[in-house]
């Protein structure tokens, strides 16, 4: 294959990868934005594979049978991966692009011929340059990244770990990077290169380390974004046109994502990266202390609420999704819409662990997309509505966050639920939600507290609706 044909494939390619991230901003859309990304790697990927075919068969082979066993191991990994684990298999992913970032750049170091960099010793600056970026970007997001997954699972405590001086330590680490890159670009010398992987390995850990769990999805869109500049590093140094087009896509989408989360939980992008948030009370103590009463419902009386209402605004949270209570959750709205009940979903923005957690689970259970709402275009009709089911919700709901300064939540926009009529939590226990406070509303005259699993009260209500 020529060259001028492999550019124009990759462009081809990083227009189907624009298609995708456009079709998956709405659920309509979002299969067929997928089909175009699925495409676009193919394209991508082929035009690769021919282009450097005539490198060697053998080699050609060695990187078909990678594929096949990467390949294997994704399918099955997608396949058995629980919704509620998603962020740690994503932050596992961004681990490999940061690893293989690093890899490739020592590839070019190493056989710069085979890149087409020139001699050994008579690389140019700018490519070395690009890749000490490749590198430094890529160890980071690789370090960063398993710290994140080993939180997020709960391999190591997901409270901040306070390093003395950090913030002028990974200031010093940041100064050395600097210098090692500019000695890197200058000698072109092997040990200043591992050097530089070495201080960006440990510039990760310590970046992530204070960040408490509560923060970890918005540093997983962070990495993810780390991930698409060091993609787009290396693609400079290979000269490749569909890394440089998906690195930066990646990475400004991923800078994007954070914002909108960061946006979503009132927290700065500066002091989450800066750490320290989203360990402070741990869930269990926050609601062991409890004393006061609450009102316990059973799911008779839930449906003799929800069957005499007029309007119903549901919304779901975390552990709907845990219980994957999402189709007995429609079945509920499909025999109080046939009574003739108006049924509407409230979505937060960052209800579940990722945004868009919530909208993929109700698309699942088949909810028209037209009964699904955002939280600035419900919020003004929870005071018409008779009844607020929240299922498996908690922190998005809490008044706190408009009331309390004090608490870690205060300044987060919520779903004014408290404005209905009648509230009905359905949840497990008084425990807390991700953020850790208490949730106020549970002690209210008009809260009627559904203690169980939200598939088991969500099937029990469904029967006495019958
Ligand atoms: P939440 O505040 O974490 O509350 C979820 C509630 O679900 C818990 O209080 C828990 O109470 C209940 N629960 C757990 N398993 C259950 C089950 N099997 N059946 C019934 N209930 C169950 O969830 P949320 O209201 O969706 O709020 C999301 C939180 O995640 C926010 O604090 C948000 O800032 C944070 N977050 C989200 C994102 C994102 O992108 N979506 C990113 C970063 C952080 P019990 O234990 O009493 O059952």
């Amino acid at each position: 294959m020529n060259a001028n044909l492999a550019a124009l494939l990759y462009l081809a390619s990083g227009v189907l990868f624009i298609l995708a991230l456009r079709g998956l901003s709405s659920p309509e859309t979002a299969r067929q934005g997928n089909r175009y990304g699925v495409i676009g790697m193919a394209v991508a990927v082929l035009t690769t594979l021919l282009y450097h075919l005539p490198a060697g068969f053998g080699s050609f082979v060695l990187v078909l049978i990678s594929i096949g066993i990467g390949a294997a191991i994704g399918i099955w990994r997608a396949r058995t991966i629980q919704m509620t684990a998603m962020p740690q298999l994503v932050a596992l992913f961004h681990a490999l692009v940061g690893l293989a970032a690093v890899f490739v750049a020592a590839s070019a170091l190493n056989a710069p011929q085979a890149f087409g960099l020139g001699a050994p010793d008579a690389i140019h600056a700018g490519s070395l340059i690009e890749m000490a970026i490749g590198a430094a970007i890529g160890a980071i997001t690789f370090t960063g990244s398993v710290i994140a997954y080993l939180k997020l699972d709960d391999k190591m405590t997901g409270r901040p770990i306070l390093i003395a001086n950090r913030h002028a330590i990974n200031i010093g680490l940041g100064i050395l990077l600097l210098i090692f890159a500019i000695a890197f670009s200058a000698t072109e010398a092997h040990f200043v290169f591992w050097l530089i992987v070495l201080v960006a390995l440990a510039l990760g850990v310590l970046l992530i380390i204070p960040i408490g769990g509560a923060d970890m999805p918005v540093v997983i869109s962070m990495l993810n974004s780390y991930s698409g500049w060091a993609a787009a590093a290396v693609g400079f140094t290979l000269g490749n046109l569909a890394l440089i087009i998906t690195g930066a896509l990646v990475g400004s989408s991923g800078a994007i994502l954070s914002y909108v989360m960061c946006k979503g939980m009132n927290r700065g992008f500066v002091s989450v990266i800066l750490g320290g948030f989203g360990g402070e009370v741990a869930p269990k103590e926050a609601g062991a202390a409890e004393t006061r009463q609450v009102k316990q419902g059973s799911a008779e009386e839930a449906a003799k609420l929800l069957g005499k209402a007029k309007k119903v605004i549901v919304v779901p949270g975390y552990g709907l999704a845990v219980a994957q209570a999402q189709h007995a959750l429609r079945e509920i709205a499909d025999v109080l819409k046939k009574k003739g009940v108006e049924v509407k979903y409230a979505i937060h923005p960052v209800a579940g662990r990722m945004p868009g957690h919530m909208n993929v689970l109700l698309a699942e259970a088949n909810v028209p997309y037209d009964e699904v709402f955002e939280l600035k275009e419900i919020n003004p009709e929870f005071s018409e509505a008779d009844v607020a089911l929240v299922i498996g919700a908690n922190d998005v709901t809490n008044p706190a966050a408009k009331t309390d300064p004090s608490s870690p939540i205060y300044g987060m926009p919520i779903l004014d639920v408290e404005e209905a009529k009648t509230v009905l939590f359905v949840k497990r226990g008084l425990g807390s939600g991700y953020a850790g406070v208490e949730n106020e509303l549970f002690f209210r005259d008009n809260t009627l507290m559904l203690f169980g699993d939200a598939k088991k009260m969500a099937e029990s209500i469904l029967r006495a609706l019958d």
